[in-house]
């Protein structure tokens, strides 16, 4: 065993009903780390090319991160990996909480699971002793019933990940939660642990994380905590709109240091930002065709940041977490407690559907944890239905009878309800947006908003190009985690990393916009980087702080004993995003095809707002971005000399 990882996994044959644990050579550590790294190195080698995502074929993986219980904070993240249903390529997940550390104190970075089990089953592990159990009784309850019954059957320790009825159903846009609701959402990878009839996986281990140097560890991260408590008393909630405003009229761009975002999120969530987002033209709105014109301040102000505020009675971090951005909410109805949406769900069932109703957002917010549905793609594809009854494509004879207009909350609430019970139009459109376009027909496919499939996050590529980029060229397309030109200055990594991209205080809003090398090259350090949070195990709202305040190199050396350079690490980086985009080719996806629809980059410009007129040139930045890795530019496929140089066997 190495330090840092517990060098072993488990793979799990449900068909079979046998376990069999794995030790891996400490060299895979050392060229994908652990978490999605090891992920990608071990389902490329092993998911056949022709394997059914919901057949038994499909391996469906748990995983921790390498820095996860090693003392560095922000290291909680846990990941759930596996070939998606919903796009037909790589797919990967990812949640905070507190089943990352669990994984490895039962001795594994990862859990693997292939095959498909004949009757409902949960896998239970507590010191070392590990059974497949029926999980009949548990099988069509939501997540937090069944959360709370695996509790009490097994006891508080025990940490659980698992679906709910919309996983159960196979709906392609369901997602994995624990800790009472929070979802690991994205690519569909519920769906696939609803085929394998695997209700949850329930860990209670107490096994030590070996650590090359504890004491560094704890000194880098009092010296990251430092900079996290830092919080200035001036913000508050009724500014926040306004700032965006201002922010919208300026004719250049500040570029934001990660402290400011820190700030937000630790005094209000990501929820710090809902209407100012709107107003600054970041998020978008009315199904990506209309702006802060259509949403403004007043129809916006229910969900202002003070007022969900008040409404919040227990703020909390995920493990090893300082900042803590995570609450719960009391509110009148019928649930009562309900963890506080994020700002991208409070836009997609606010702004992108012009509701108002904030009760209502809480509401469908505390459903699809329950089921299991991801938030995104279910606001995604209730905007598409309500746009194909604007049109005339779907009336109210298809809708049974629901009235699909621009806010009305009442008919979005039902259409949720019957997309998780797939109950008549549900049943259309509880696979996503892009599912129910192919069946629908007309010129619906125009606006199912969607890349590979996957409906993307709020964040608008108009405003920020980065954001059209990374839905389009990533191996999982549509995600707002994987990079944008905010991102960017907020990770600060000319600060650690030598020949990257650098930025000044202030940028022309013009420069998001163009092409060329350095627009490509900070997608590619972005993507590399992420690759490298992702294979650690660290959050996402850590790496915002930079990375000369959030030591991920350091720590990563300090866990292992490595030490490597930052540019070392980036190449780790590289070799991830190139395998996981082999993974795509070995599985018959043309990554062209994953390129965001074409409403999203502006084609045809929108006429209003902050970013009216504008047209992104997203063919030429994604042939620049794929140069950067040393793919074919025009197809976007590794190359022999680029998979050779990074250690890859073509399969
Ligand atoms: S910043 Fe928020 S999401 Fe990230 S680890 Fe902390 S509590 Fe969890």
């Amino acid at each position: 065993m190495g330090k840092g990882y517990m060098g072993k996994i488990l793979m799990v044959d449900l068909t079979m009903g046998t376990l069999q644990e794995e030790a891996i050579p400490d060299d895979v550590y050392e060229k994908y780390l652990s978490g999605i790294g090891l992920a990608a190195y071990l389902l490329y080698n092993r998911i056949p090319a022709d394997a059914d995502p919901l057949g038994p074929d499909n391996i469906l993986g748990f995983m921790s991160g390498l820095l996860t219980g090693t003392g560095s904070f922000f290291s909680g993240r846990w990941m759930v990996v596996g070939k998606s249903p919903l796009t037909g390529g790589w797919g990967d997940a990812n949640c905070g909480g507190n089943f990352s550390p669990a994984i490895k104190r039962c001795g594994y970075d990862g859990i693997f699971f292939r095959g498909i089990s004949e009757k409902p089953v949960y896998l239970h592990m507590r010191k070392g002793n590990v059974r497949i159990r029926d999980a009949s009784h548990i099988w069509g309850r939501d997540t937090v019933e069944a959360e709370e019954f695996l509790t009490r059957e097994h006891g508080q320790r025990s940490r659980i990940a698992l679906i709910g009825p919309a996983g159960e159903k196979l709906s392609l846009i369901s997602g994995i939660s624990n800790d009472g609701g929070r979802m690991a959402a994205r690519s569909g990878l519920g769906a696939v642990m609803g085929s394998k009839k695997l209700k949850a996986v329930v860990l209670d281990g107490a096994k030590r994380i070996p650590v090359h140097n504890r004491e560094r560890i704890k000194k880098l991260s009092r010296k990251c905590n430092k900079w996290v408590q830092f919080q200035p008393p001036f913000l508050t909630g009724r500014l926040m709109p306004y700032l965006g405003a201002l922010l919208r009229m300026l004719p250049i761009d500040i570029v934001m240091d990660g402290m400011l975002w820190k700030i937000i999120i630790r005094k209000w969530g990501t929820g710090g930002l809902n209407q100012a987002a709107i107003q600054w033209g970041v998020l978008s709105v009315k199904n990506w065709k209309g702006s802060h014109v259509d949403f403004d301040i007043k129809k916006s102000s229910n969900t202002n940041p003070d007022f969900i505020k008040d409404l919040e009675t227990i703020k909390y971090h995920c493990y090893a977490c300082p900042l803590g951005c995570g609450g719960i909410c009391s509110m009148d109805g019928a649930y009562t407690e309900t963890h506080k949406p994020e700002l991208e769900t409070t836009v997609a069932f606010g702004g992108l559907l012009l509701n108002e109703d904030v009760e209502a957002i809480f509401y469908i917010n505390e459903l699809l944890n329950r089921a299991g549905m991801d938030s995104l793609s279910a606001a995604g594809t209730v905007a598409f239905a309500m746009e194909c009854y604007e049109k005339g494509l779907l009336t109210k004879g298809d809708t049974e009878g629901l009235e699909l207009t621009w806010g009305n909350a009442k008919a979005v609430i039902e259409l949720v309800r019957k997309m998780i019970g797939r109950e008549g139009i549900g049943d259309l459109l509880a696979d996503g947006s892009r599912k129910a376009a192919e069946c629908i027909g007309g010129n619906s496919m125009e606006f199912a908003i969607q890349a590979g499939g996957q409906e993307p996050s709020m964040w608008d590529g108009r405003w920020d190009s980065g954001f059209a980029l990374h839905y389009s060229v990533e191996p999982t397309p549509g995600r707002h985690s994987t990079g944008s030109d905010l991102w960017y200055g907020m990770f600060r990594l000319w600060k650690r990393v030598k020949g990257v991209p650098k930025f000044g205080l202030l940028r022309f809003k013009s420069s998001k916009y163009k092409t060329g090398e350095q627009r490509a090259a900070i997608g590619a350090a972005s993507s590399k980087f992420l690759n490298v949070i992702n294979g650690a195990g660290l959050c996402f709202f850590g790496s915002f702080l930079g990375a000369d305040r959030m030591p991920t190199f350091d720590w990563i050396n300090a866990a292992t004993g490595w030490n490597r350079t930052p540019e070392e690490y980036m190449e780790i980086g590289e070799r991830i995003q190139t395998l996981r985009q082999a993974f795509n080719i070995k599985h018959g996806i043309e990554p062209k095809d994953f390129k965001i629809s074409d409403r999203a980059v502006g084609r045809p410009p929108l006429s209003a707002g902050a970013n009216k007129g504008r047209t992104v040139d997203i063919d030429a930045m994604m042939e620049g971005y794929w140069a950067q890795f040393g793919w074919d530019a025009k197809t976007g496929k590794p190359g022999e000399e680029c998979m050779k140089r990074l250690g890859i066997r073509a399969r």
